[in-house]
């Protein structure tokens, strides 16, 4: 048995290479370009990128935020992504163990966190990602719970139908699309992982965080009414909140209810 601190810094480190591994999928899959070839390089000089220089978080440190070629400005996005999977496969670890929950909802994370960056920057979620995280799904189902199947098939379709009943309501009430089909896709995605209930409990908590922090902004001046904002980062973030304390808060809501 391995010392539990140990565990959590290995489970760091692990994370954070795997977001270092997220931003070449944030930065190439919307451009069209492969994540294999070519290797890493500056995106300003195309000088290519030293293994030393590789090494998430501490080589952007070393490298004071800049290219050691050209001296262009490194993107705080790159260090930032490393630390989050880092941070969040930690989370996991403390939440599931070294277990094969950590691996299905690790995969989750991963693919949550490249789209939501991905969505952020460009208000596209692009097919191939969400499509490659369905298919994670349902090959880390069938392999490692298959008792879980049918609950597996009911998230995908609750996800759908949800964002798809949103989407119907709000082109109803705005005679537009409010809301995109990459958004429908990927909550089914999610689905996937997270089983039906999960999935309502995330429906909810993506509109609820994505209400508060776009009336935040109008309120602060930043964006107007009717201005577009993307929803997949609160979807993402409804997902590993009802995935973490889903359970928890419906109890919760339930005791305040009934009395
Ligand atoms: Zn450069």
């Amino acid at each position: 048995m391995i010392d539990y601190r140990l565990g959590y810094l290995l489970a760091f480190i692990f994370g954070s290479a795997l977001g270092s591994f997220l931003n070449v999928v944030i930065y190439r899959v919307p451009l069209g370009k492969s994540i294999v070839l070519p290797a890493s390089h500056c995106p300003n000089c195309g000088r290519a990128i030293k293994p030393y220089e590789n090494i998430p978080i501490l080589s952007y440190l070393f490298l004071r935020c800049k290219c050691a070629g050209c001296g262009a400005v490194i993107s705080p996005i790159y260090p930032a992504v490393e630390a989050g999977m880092g941070l969040l496969t930690v989370l996991l670890l403390a939440y599931f163990g070294w277990s094969r929950e950590l691996l299905l909802y690790g995969s989750m994370t991963a693919t949550l966190l490249a789209l939501s960056v991905i969505d952020i920057r460009t208000f596209r979620l692009p097919n191939k990602i969400v499509l490659t995280g369905a298919l994670i799904a349902v090959v880390l189902t069938l392999v490692f719970f298959r008792d879980r199947v049918l609950s597996m098939a009911l998230g995908g379709l609750t996800g759908l139908a949800l964002l798809g009943l949103m989407g119907l309501i709000g082109r109803l009430l705005f005679r537009k699309d409010t809301l995109g089909m990459g958004d429908v896709k990927l909550a089914g995605m999610m689905g996937l992982y997270l089983g039906p209930a999960h999935t309502a409990y995330m429906f909810v908590l993506g509109i609820f965080t994505g209400a508060v922090v776009g009336v935040a902004m109008i309120a602060v001046g930043g964006k107007k009414w009717g201005q577009r904002i993307p929803f997949g980062p609160y979807l993402a973030l409804g997902a590993i909140i009802s995935l973490l304390w889903g359970d928890s808060l419906w109890q919760w809501y339930w005791s305040l209810v009934v009395r």
